[in-house]
């Protein structure tokens, strides 16, 4: 079969009229930059955010027309109203100019973020989505993590989510530890190295807010691509996020980067919940003194001066890194250990967080579209 190509796909856009009868869509300037990943097509289509309802019927079309092109076996299309990323992105940018596509029956989405990765980001998502179920809550996990999905790993799931309906238009999530699982690792084969631009992302994040038939959920856990580019900027802007929780580790540079994650939220209105400080100290087992290895307590200093909730510390610990790398994360696997509590109390700051109303500003309404 013949490969799909960036030009084939914008040839069949431009064959689609423009809805202000202008031109087409790809003069229009409506399409973002295409992705194509082993017959999978990404990409979005620009739009005004009160265009939204109007421009839904639009996608179904594009959607429909570049299926239809030989070697496409999978089209991701979102409606975003994007930022130019090279834009700086200012305090005019509102939560009502996110995206609406919130996802039925979830309650909230908190994001764990990283200003830089091997923080432990993933780590601290899936303890503290699995200390949020511990709670009693009905919990799920979406892995948006493009440069490095580790959900699969991490929940040591395998194999590719089944279809949740006759057309295999739908997928269910995977089910682990009484979590709702979805990775972006479902969508995108990881051998493929691929440059994610914002929109992409947006894409991909999209579908899988769609596209997967999520059970009620109490909290999404959101575990964000590290870094502060314009992937994860557009990821902060447009999904509707209750609050995000910033993982640092105490070394200086880790907490510079840190500040950059903690500044992109506040940039598009986006409630920090508070930072966790991981790999804080360690332990020496034979020893059992206390070692700070990266210099202690630097996270806890930075969140008061920042005057952001300090939510604790994570040691670092053998066993976590263990745990973790064979699918069996310390709060199920451990749960009366040090780290089982330190999660589960983070998990309670953040619970309270989001349904006591200590957010600064009231959580994004989640508009749910047909
Ligand atoms: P990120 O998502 O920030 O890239 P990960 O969660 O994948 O980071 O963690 C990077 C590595 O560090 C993994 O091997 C993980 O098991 C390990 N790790 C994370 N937190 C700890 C900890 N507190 N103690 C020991 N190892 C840890």
């Amino acid at each position: 079969m013949t490969d799909i190509t960036k030009e084939i796909v914008l040839a069949a856009l431009k064959r689609i009229a423009a809805p202000d009868g202008r031109g087409n869509i790809v003069s229009a300037g409506l399409v973002s930059e295409i992705a194509i990943s082993d017959g999978k097509v990404m990409f979005a289509l620009n739009t005004e955010p009160q265009h939204l309802k109007s421009m839904e019927a639009l996608r179904g079309v594009v959607e429909k027309v570049v299926s239809e092109l030989p070697g496409v076996n999978k089209v991701l299309v979102a409606l975003t109203a994007e930022q130019q990323p090279a834009r700086p992105v200012g305090p005019k940018v509102s939560s009502a100019q996110r995206l609406r596509h919130g996802v039925p029956g979830v309650k909230h989405l908190v994001a764990v973020a990283s200003g830089k990765g091997g923080v432990g980001k993933s780590t601290t998502a899936i303890n503290l989505a699995l200390g949020l179920r511990s709670l009693g809550l009905k919990v799920a996990v979406l892995d948006a993590d493009v440069y490095g999905p580790s959900m699969p790993k991490l929940f040591g799931l395998t194999g590719k989510p089944e279809a949740s309906d006759a057309e295999g238009k739908r997928m269910k999530p995977m089910m682990r530890y009484g979590v709702e699982v979805a990775s972006i690792g479902f969508l995108v084969d990881e051998a493929t190295p691929m440059i994610w631009r914002g929109p992409m992302v947006m894409s991909a994040l999209t579908q899988l807010l769609r596209e997967v038939s999520w059970g009620e959920t109490d909290v999404m856990i959101v575990d964000m691509p590290p870094g502060t580019g314009d992937a994860q900027l557009t990821l902060a802007q447009q999904t509707p996020l209750s609050g995000a929780v910033i993982v640092s580790t105490p070394q200086d540079l880790a907490l510079i980067d840190a500040r950059k994650g903690l500044n992109m939220f506040r940039k598009v209105n986006v409630p920090v919940i508070g930072i966790v400080e991981n790999m804080s100290y360690f332990v020496c087992t034979k020893c059992g003194e206390r070692h700070e290895i990266f210099g202690y307590g630097g996270a806890r200093e930075e969140a008061e001066r920042l005057g952001v909730p300090f939510l604790g510390e994570v040691p670092l610990d053998k066993e976590v890194r263990l745990r973790s790398d064979s699918g069996e994360p310390v709060v199920v696997s451990m749960p009366d250990s040090l780290h089982a509590t330190i999660y589960r109390d983070i998990a309670r700051q953040v619970w309270a967080a989001i349904e006591g109303g200590r957010l600064s500003k009231p959580a994004p309404r989640i508009a749910v579209e047909s």
